[in-house]
């Protein structure tokens, strides 16, 4: 995601650049293609509401400045209400292909594994870096690269789940078109089955931490066992919420909980269970999976998975510019500087292919104002966030600085978000205006 975003805007703006990817020659374990810009679980970019929302923000603020990973996630949107939700593989095969369409963009499929000593780069190797890298990066920022743990939700066959007992729609019915309808799957649960499927949860084996890993969890992608362990009814106020939903085999009666599966391509064949990551073995997944009413014989496309993520503590090794302190000729962009999901790795890659290019060129980039979505996630990693506790983040409007001449609690939290959204956008078409002059 975001070495992609990073050469496409360096390139953009004249510089050459060349991609270095180790895949398909080395691979990952949530990677499965050899292609860039490949999501490697959700296939959303979350929501796409740039009026309320700090990553729709966020997606707008991309799209004002060219950026290739919107562009393409627009030409290959799936309905998903208000979430930007794409078909994963037309999608990255169209970020891979315009990249190396670009003329001043070359890709070199081979994996790094040493900090380069001359040259302007750009490290944007993700929560997966390989280890012969992250090794370098730990002995030359004399830290540990810091991890914790990320889990992935399963995908199921649409085919395989019984529709006589499961119903499509979308919670409040959002969505005007049969597509958005056909958005969601919904398995209803009584309250003796969600009671007995909270008791598998908690019995069915689990893997097991290896020794000095610590369980920190990032709490916006907790495993469904660590909620249930965190009480009983916590899932049925997360992920298994019924609100919104009737079912549509037995309308009189509400279902106590219910398991919701968002559609994963365009042509309907496969759904993700909805907030399902899992760190539970994968026998016991299939097991327990199939006490969902519905998905009693349904078949996975995959499980889910858990995986450590690798990232630096920014706060103390970058500068403002997103250069390593000790070797300024090395950026970090992406996953890797501490922020959390696509949309903030590809916006750091943007940040920091712009930045790269304006050094090279000899322009002078004034900082991005910290009151639009890029500026406060790129102000929190490079310096707003206190080191020593310092975890992945993702874009939300606690970041932004208070709006002036607003008192807080008088105002409508719509009415803030609007008056939040409204400054960003102000703000950042006035940091991009110089640099669309300076490339004329
Ligand atoms: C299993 C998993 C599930 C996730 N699920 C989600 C999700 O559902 N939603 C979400 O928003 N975010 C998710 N994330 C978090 C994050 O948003 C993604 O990982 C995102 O792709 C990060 O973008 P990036 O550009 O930093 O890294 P990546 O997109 O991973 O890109 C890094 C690239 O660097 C390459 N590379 C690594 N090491 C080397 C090397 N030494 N030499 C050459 N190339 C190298 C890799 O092959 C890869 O292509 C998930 C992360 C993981 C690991």
């Amino acid at each position: 995601m975001a070495g992609s975003e990073a050469a496409w805007q360096a390139a953009t703006a004249g510089i050459r650049v060349v991609i270095h990817e180790m895949r398909p020659k080395v691979g990952t374990f949530a990677h499965r293609t050899g292609n860039l810009g490949e999501m490697v679980c959700s296939n959303s970019f979350r929501s796409d509401d740039h009026e309320q929302n700090a990553v729709g923000l966020l997606h707008w603020e991309m799209r004002a400045a060219g950026g290739l990973i919107m562009d393409m996630a627009q030409r290959h949107r799936l309905p998903a209400g208000g979430a930007l939700a794409v078909d994963r593989d037309p999608f990255a095969e169209s970020v891979t292909a315009a990249l190396k369409a670009h003329p001043n963009i070359s890709v070199s499929y081979e994996e790094i594994t040493a900090l380069p000593d001359d040259g302007h780069w750009i490290i944007a190797t993700g929560p997966l870096t390989s280890g012969a890298l992250a090794e370098a990066i730990a002995a030359e920022t004399g830290t540990e690269a810091l991890a914790f743990f990320d889990a992935i939700a399963p995908i199921v066959y649409h085919e395989t789940v019984n529709m006589d007992v499961a119903w499509m729609q979308s919670r409040y019915d959002k969505g005007e078109t049969v597509e958005e309808q056909t958005a969601y799957l919904n398995c209803p649960m009584t309250k003796a089955q969600y009671e007995d499927f909270i008791d598998a949860l908690l019995a069915a084996e689990k893997t097991e931490f290896k020794e000095g890993e610590t369980a920190g969890y990032f709490d916006g992608c907790l495993p469904i066992e660590v909620m249930a362990e965190r009480g009983r009814e916590t899932l049925r106020f997360g992920p298994m919420k019924p609100v919104g939903l009737t079912n549509a085999h037995d309308p009189q009666n509400k279902p106590y909980a219910v398991v919701q599966l968002r559609r994963d391509n365009a042509l309907g064949t496969l759904y993700n269970i909805v907030g399902f990551q899992t760190k539970m073995k994968y026998g016991a997944q299939k097991t327990v999976f199939a006490m969902i009413p519905g998905l009693e014989t349904a078949e996975f496309a995959r499980l889910g998975g858990i995986h450590r993520n690798t990232f630096i503590n920014s706060p103390t090794l970058l500068d403002d510019q997103m250069r390593l302190r000790s070797r300024p000729h090395i950026r970090f962009a992406g996953q890797i500087t501490g922020v959390e999901g696509y949309v903030e790795s590809a916006a750091m890659g943007l940040l920091a292919g712009r930045m790269a290019a304006a050094e090279l060129q000899g322009r002078s980039l004034s900082p991005v104002p910290d009151t639009t979505a890029m500026g406060a996630l790129v102000t929190h990693i490079t310096g707003g966030a206190d080191a020593k506790t310092f975890q992945p983040m993702n874009v939300n409007f606690g970041l932004f600085p208070p709006l002036d001449g607003v008192k807080g609690g008088r105002r409508g939290r719509k009415d803030r978000y609007k008056a939040y959204t409204d400054r960003a956008k102000a703000d950042w078409q006035d940091w991009l205006a110089p640099q669309a002059l300076a490339a004329e």
